[in-house]
């Protein structure tokens, strides 16, 4: 299974990015994985369950930036961001 998103270890991320306030990841529930070559053959793998904006975002993704810099380019806020990231690593891991 791939993971783009680390689930934050204190709350196992209870609550899906939805503004629980955790006092160890701040009610984000997680944070985004740092690019490895596995990450990025899957997201290649499969571009084709992809929107536009998941699109987008991987862009930022694949080019490096950091996810507050993806969030802030993208006009999202974080947690949404990782939510959405959070929704392209279920498509990626559905067969
Ligand atoms: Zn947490």
């Amino acid at each position: 299974m791939i993971k783009i998103i680390k689930l934050c270890p204190v709350c196992g991320g209870k609550g899906k990015f939805f503004n629980q306030k955790c006092p160890s990841c701040k009610g984000q529930s997680g944070s985004l994985s740092k690019l490895n070559k596995e990450i990025k053959e899957a997201i290649e793998l499969n571009r084709a369950k992809f929107n536009e904006q998941e699109n987008r975002l991987l862009e930022y993704y694949l080019n490096g930036f950091p996810q507050d810099e993806i969030a802030r380019k993208s006009d999202l806020t974080l947690a949404k961001t990782l939510l959405l990231f959070y929704q392209i690593q279920k498509k990626i891991n559905s067969a």
